[in-house]
């Protein structure tokens, strides 16, 4: 798989270039920044800010577009794209006759814009690989560009076997379906709205469905999302999850055998009790079919091997 880590955010908006990043959603690049037309759906996307990694997903679609650029000149030998220093005056050196100046040459130029949708696959990083291990993983190190390849194998091994792993078989799943070669949906679990939280809290009172009574500002309204072509939410069927085991479920860490209606945790969770005397406990809440159902789409994705009803 081809995998690429980009920068993000803060940076962007501070200076101003008009790109709207939210880096779970969506990210947008043009057609001047090297490697811009060489991104294809299906590719991982690892987004970072410099300081550490935000997230990974796979590209769902690339949308493209035109928009309008400013391009910054050196205004000495016209050579484009001189950036702005962040310690020094001048404002600006030229990289390539080394002139120094405080205001460049501004154009506007058209551009072909583009701009990536990975919501289905996200799963947030954040803090845990930093700048300095990043670049490293990078095909080349030493590379100031955007849009950077990623050795996937290298970065998957860091993230699946590091100090806390994390699995990424969402990944796997979604590039399967996007790529065609997979029937079966990648199926998500997420938060739902403050309203749909209210009507389970009201249903459950304030019992995690795997764990037992829990305060509610602790608990979260969990729903499924499934993507095959369209994302698709599925509301009916609802559960009220603690935060860290909605996550852990989130992950397939944690899951229901839908035959024994029992949770299934992960061995790789055998290191901490907590989690682990919760194997083969059933659910703490009544359960419904549309419960069952989508339970089950989440154990086939999580646990392939074990199909129950099979
Ligand atoms: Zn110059």
């Amino acid at each position: 798989m081809a995998a690429w880590l980009m920068i993000a955010v803060e940076e962007r908006k501070r200076a101003g270039d008009g790109y709207d990043d939210d880096p779970s959603r969506h990210y947008s690049w043009d057609e001047r920044v090297p490697n811009a037309a060489a991104v294809a759906v299906g590719d991982v996307i690892a987004l970072w800010d410099t300081k550490t990694l935000l997230g990974v997903s796979v590209i769902e679609a690339i949308e493209s577009g035109s928009g309008i650029k400013n391009v910054r000149s050196c205004p000495f030998c016209g050579t484009a794209n001189v950036a702005r220093r962040k310690t020094m005056t001048p404002d600006y050196k030229c990289w390539k006759c080394k002139a120094e100046f405080d205001e460049p040459i501004t154009t506007q130029v058209q551009v072909k814009t583009y701009r990536s949708r990975h919501e289905a696959a996200w799963i947030e990083l954040r803090g845990s690989i930093a700048g300095g291990e990043l670049r490293q993983l990078c095909e080349k190190p030493g590379s100031q560009l955007s849009l950077r390849r990623l050795r996937w194998e290298d970065f998957r091994e860091r993230i699946e076997k590091g100090k806390t792993p994390i699995p990424l078989d969402i990944l796997d799943k979604t590039h399967e379906v996007i790529a065609g070669g997979h029937r079966k949906a990648s199926v998500r679990v997420r938060v739902g709205q403050p309203a749909f939280r209210e009507a389970l809290l009201t249903t459950f009172g304030e019992v995690c469905a795997f764990t037992g009574p829990t305060p509610a500002p602790a608990l979260e309204a969990a729903h499924l999302y499934s993507y095959a072509t369209t994302g698709k939410h599925h509301r009916g069927g609802g559960l009220l999850l603690r935060r860290d085991v909605h996550r852990l479920f989130d992950l397939g860490l944690i899951a229901v055998n839908p035959k024994t209606h029992t949770l299934d945790v992960a061995a790789t969770l055998a290191a901490y009790p907590h989690y682990a005397q919760f194997h083969g406990k059933p659910l703490y809440v009544r359960t419904t079919v549309d419960h069952i159902n989508w339970l089950t789409k989440h154990w086939d994705m999580h646990r392939p091997s074990s199909q129950p009803f099979s």
